[in-house]
């Protein structure tokens, strides 16, 4: 299944990417008899496997009486999770580009956060206006979809819900300003995700994605998921050690190498720039870059 958000009434609303179009997952909950759905995203992922499986009847049936759908296209989408519980990311988690970073493979995962004012969908302009080392990081990130503690390697990929590409923009300076690296890393509008979270069982393995991304259309970064230091169960068997992952959580896995930090000379994104990020058969997630903050 491919989960999207839709611009409705000045709020998003979840959907579903079907053959031939959009399935307004809330308007088809409110025909069928069954129980409501949230209106709201987030709320509607933070209920778990109780969401996917209600959600796949409605595209069941919507198949099946030829219900109407939306064309993908006269829609605005938005952040597959608007509002994401815990946003946790993995640092230096690529050989090569630990390597550019000119620091040593970490020995355990690097785990750092980022705020949910940083979150936007596809194609939102993110202003950096003022900013003076603005970097691109794409990368393949997780949303929960069953509550995880002490979860071991062989069943954590038992509580993904899907995957989706996400862009973990970095201000260089502000990053290395002081010994956090926080600052840098939420500022508005710095996770672009979407524009599909495609549920993990059309995913597959996700240990051998391509993960790719391109500047004003020039290729900058050209690796696999396989090339991770800490694979996707290394890491839920990792962070749920120490706390418990719920529905609705996202987690970055870290970039691979060709960020601008490792390059010579270094030309940070300025405003009139457009990053595309492409993991494996997640979609391409598009953001242009602006001076000033939208009105
Ligand atoms: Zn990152």
């Amino acid at each position: 299944m491919t989960f999207v958000t839709f611009r409705s009434d000045d709020a998003w609303r979840p959907g579903l990417l079907l053959t031939g179009g959009v399935l307004d997952l809330a308007a088809a909950a409110k025909t069928d008899g069954g129980a409501p759905l949230p209106t709201d995203p987030s709320e509607l992922l933070a209920l778990g496997p109780a969401a996917w499986d209600r959600m796949r009847d409605l595209a069941d049936a919507a198949t099946r009486d030829g219900r109407p759908l939306l064309a993908e296209g006269d829609l605005t989408l938005g952040p597959p999770l608007p509002r994401p519980g815990k946003i946790l990311c993995i640092g230096l988690n690529y050989r090569r580009h630990a390597a550019e970073s000119g620091m040593a493979e970490p020995a355990e995962p690097v785990l750092f956060s980022k705020f949910g004012n940083t979150v936007v969908g596809p194609d939102a302009p993110v202003a950096i206006g003022g900013r003076t080392q603005v970097d691109y990081e794409s990368e393949l990130a997780l949303v929960i979809g069953r509550t995880a503690k002490n979860v071991a390697e062989t069943d954590a990929l038992d509580h993904v819900a899907g995957y989706l590409n996400a862009n973990d923009l970095s201000e260089r300076e502000l990053q290395m300003r002081s010994g956090q690296w926080l600052l840098g890393k939420t500022l508005d509008g710095f996770l672009p995700i979407g524009p599909y979270l495609v549920s993990a069982d059309a995913v597959g393995d996700p240990g051998d994605l391509p993960v790719r991304g391109r500047l004003n259309g020039e290729t900058r970064q050209d690796s696999r998921t396989s090339d991770l230091i800490f694979s996707v169960p290394e890491i839920l068997a990792y962070v749920t050690r120490f706390m418990t992952l719920e529905p609705g959580d996202l987690i970055c896995t870290g970039t691979p190498e060709g960020v601008i930090l490792g390059r010579d000379p270094k030309v940070w994104l300025k405003p009139g720039d457009v990053y595309e990020v492409e993991v494996g058969p997640l979609g391409i997630l598009r953001t242009p870059f602006v001076a000033d903050p939208p009105n």
